[in-house]
């Protein structure tokens, strides 16, 4: 690292609290689906600032309707109406069922929304409690951390906010068993995301469903990762179920929505059916900053571009490009690489956990393989320790998936060697 990159650094040791695990990397620009860091080295961005940034960097079309609304109108609170938001909403609404939305600036936040209305849906009855799963994760705001199914997020910051339960990802015996007299709701993300790239299977949604319409609770899904087109569909449930016979019909009470939805810009949301929509009323629940006017016009660009380019299309085909090259890395080095998981341009493998390759530091496997790929060139971003997930933007193009495989071809074939 050059002495102008070490200077950087510097500033986070003496200035920034050390709550992040950082890499040994500081990045200065970028373009398209390319990072460049501090002293000119080229990366290709597989994780897009953990599946934010949905159209790449520095989009032409963004950076303009950025320097155009901010001279329009950038903020004027949610005491007034403006037009962006409104129509922010009617462009999620018709993409998942009637509903409405409520638009925040963070995922932690947009499931804040969420837990609120679970309590708010259950007050009457007295009920009050969310169940979610193992191996989740919902955000790092005091409730998230009580939702998130994992104790390393909890540690240290007792007393965990009350009225959390976790059972068993895709496991509908478990879910079914943990309902009780307080139960408001079950929350589950589509596509766990932290916890190693796990779908949700078809089968399990589909029973969710029918257990929450017979228990009368809600079922909530955190789409904050696995949403906003990143599937293959706007939400992961359409893209997981869309050739089950509930594809059609399936929906979930509410889901909340972040990373993506503004493409590098802050933004959450959550949208609630119809039923629910309107039980937080007046007073119930705000943010300064939701769907503010700039927030919203970078959210619909990012929508409108999606959808002229066909980018839903790029991440079905392009996902399974990588999917069916990682899986047959897998067979070829087997020392290194378990198998490929995930679907669209959520995808990740995991890493032979048991192999002497990883043997060699002490740091976790994906941390190891991320290093490497960083080495090569390459950004990727670990779920736990054994899962390497790829998170590229969905404009990637063709070429810039041969040179993805060709990186973590590369870098599991120097793994294997030693
Ligand atoms: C990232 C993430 C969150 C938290 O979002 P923040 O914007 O970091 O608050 C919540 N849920 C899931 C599934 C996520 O991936």
């Amino acid at each position: 690292m050059s002495e102008k990159a070490e200077k950087i650094k510097q500033l986070f040791n003496d200035y920034v609290v050390p709550s992040y695990g950082r890499f040994d990397l500081v990045l200065d620009h970028a373009q398209g689906s390319y990072v460049w860091d501090a002293d000119g080295k080229r990366y290709l961005d597989m994780g897009s600032g953990i599946a934010v940034c949905s159209l790449g960097h520095a989009h032409p079309e963004l950076a303009e309707t950025l320097a155009q609304q901010a001279r329009k109108l950038i903020h004027i609170s949610n005491l007034y109406y403006h037009e962006g938001q409104g129509r922010l909403a009617q462009e999620i609404v018709s993409r998942v069922g009637e509903g409405k939305c409520f638009f925040a600036n963070s995922g932690g936040e947009a499931n804040e929304g969420l837990y609120k209305l679970a309590r708010k849906f259950g007050n009457e009855t007295g009920r009050y409690e969310v169940i979610t799963a193992l191996h989740s994760f919902h955000g790092r705001t005091l409730a998230g951390i009580a939702a998130t199914g994992q104790d390393k997020v909890k540690k240290g910051f007792d007393p965990v906010v009350e009225g959390f339960k976790y059972i068993p990802y895709n496991d509908l015996k478990a879910a079914e068993a943990a309902i009780g007299p307080k139960t408001a709701a079950i929350l589950i993300e589509g596509i766990q995301g932290e916890g190693g790239i796990t779908p949700a299977d078809p089968v399990y949604l589909a029973g969710l469903r029918k257990l929450c319409t017979e228990r009368n609770i809600l079922l909530l899904m955190d789409e904050v990762q696995c949403g906003y087109y990143r599937s293959g569909s706007f939400c992961s449930f359409q893209e997981i179920l869309k050739d089950t016979a509930d594809g059609k019909s399936f929906l979930p009470d509410a889901f909340s929505m972040a990373k993506g939805i503004a493409g590098g810009f802050p933004m959450g949301a959550f949208w609630v059916r119809k039923p629910y929509a309107d039980l937080l009323g007046p007073g119930t629940h705000a943010t300064t900053f939701g769907g503010t006017p700039l927030a919203c016009a970078v959210a619909r660009k990012v929508l409108e571009v999606i959808e002229r380019d066909h980018l839903a299309e790029n991440v079905r085909k392009v996902g399974a490009v990588i999917k069916n090259a990682v899986t047959e890395m897998a067979v070829r080095y087997p020392n290194v690489i378990e198998k490929s998981r995930g679907m669209g341009f959520m995808q990740g493998f995991s890493l032979n956990m048991e192999s002497s390759v990883f043997k060699r530091s002490s740091a976790t496997p994906s941390v190891q393989f991320v290093n490497a790929l960083t080495e090569n060139g390459m950004l990727a971003i670990p779920a736990g320790a054994s899962v390497v997930r790829l998170l590229p933007p969905l404009n990637l193009s063709a070429q810039e998936t041969e040179e993805a495989l060709t990186i973590i071809e590369k870098t599991a074939k120097e793994f294997n060697k030693g």
